[in-house]
């Protein structure tokens, strides 16, 4: 599942390659992967005709802001989520979409951008001008704050995890606690800070909160470096993999030595996910 840094990527993919690109035809392959009202119809008419402008990353959705190409006036929102498999493809030339190819937009050169999602859990909206863009795209409204704003610090979780009992891994793979932070980097951050992922939330001092921050910002700023995972068959625009997985400390690496350390990796399920960690440098 692409998390934070993979959507960040796919973010800076799309602002490189869909500059003052305007949208001269859309279509919708499966009616499902437009969530906003009045579906694929009404989507397709905000889209067509418009300049995408600016794109925004807002936990795991991105947003491009629409402009009217005659004034250069914002004339609305285009929101994605890729969920599980979503992906975009760019075609210089055109070719036959494949099976799971659920939207295509072209330009007036006949350049296509395509989303392909064979699990088809991705989601599109059309934000009209004028509207609040989380009445429209109402799981922005559950996000917590980015993990590189200022607002998430250690005292903002001092404040938020006071007194809880869930597990610190299941904290912070909480979306309204902060926004965007997945399996992969939870494991990570928590390798890093050398805290047991079972940890109670609410039990951790000032200082380990700090570890707690510090390492979550530090390997997602590692992996949006070098272009997001290898885990799954994340791609980015260009059909490129990253590869933070040649790095990983601990993320599916149970039973091999620890990097630090040599105890086996050992991992346990916490908050029905998967969760790897090291039993001698995480206490
Ligand atoms: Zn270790």
């Amino acid at each position: 599942m692409p998390e934070l840094p993979e959507v960040e990527t796919v973010r800076r993919g799309l602002a490189n390659r869909l500059q003052s690109f305007v949208i001269q035809e859309a279509e919708i392959l499966r009616e499902r992967a437009v969530a906003s009202p009045g579906g694929a119809t009404a989507f397709c008419r905000g889209l067509v005709g418009q300049t995408v402008g600016e794109w925004r990353r807002r936990g795991k959705y991105l947003i491009a802001q629409l402009l009217d190409p005659s004034t250069g006036e914002p004339s609305g929102s285009w929101g994605v989520h890729l969920r599980m498999t979503g992906q975009f493809q760019w075609h210089e030339e055109p070719t036959e979409p494949c099976q799971h190819t659920r939207a295509r937009f072209w330009n007036a050169m006949e350049q296509e951008l395509r989303f392909v999602d064979v699990r088809s859990f991705g989601e599109m909206w059309w934000v009209p001008q004028g509207t609040a863009t989380e009445s429209v795209i109402t799981g922005l409204k559950r996000l917590g704050p980015e993990p590189f704003s200022e607002e998430f610090n250690a005292c903002y979780l001092q404040k938020k995890l006071k007194g809880s009992t869930r597990s610190i891994k299941a904290a912070l793979l909480d979306q309204s606690l902060v926004a965007g932070a997945g399996n992969i980097y939870a494991d990570e951050s928590l390798f890093a800070a050398g805290i047991a992922p079972q940890t109670p939330a609410g039990r951790l001092n000032r200082k380990q909160l700090e570890h707690v921050c510090d390492s979550l910002v530090h390997v997602l700023e590692i992996s949006i470096g070098v272009g997001g995972t290898t885990f799954s068959d994340f791609r980015d625009l260009e059909g490129v993999n990253g590869n933070y997985g040649g790095q990983a400390a601990v993320y599916r690496r149970t039973g091999q030595p620890c990097l630090n350390c040599g105890t086996a990796i050992d991992r346990v399920k916490l908050a029905g996910r998967s969760t790897h960690w090291c039993p001698t440098c995480q206490s």
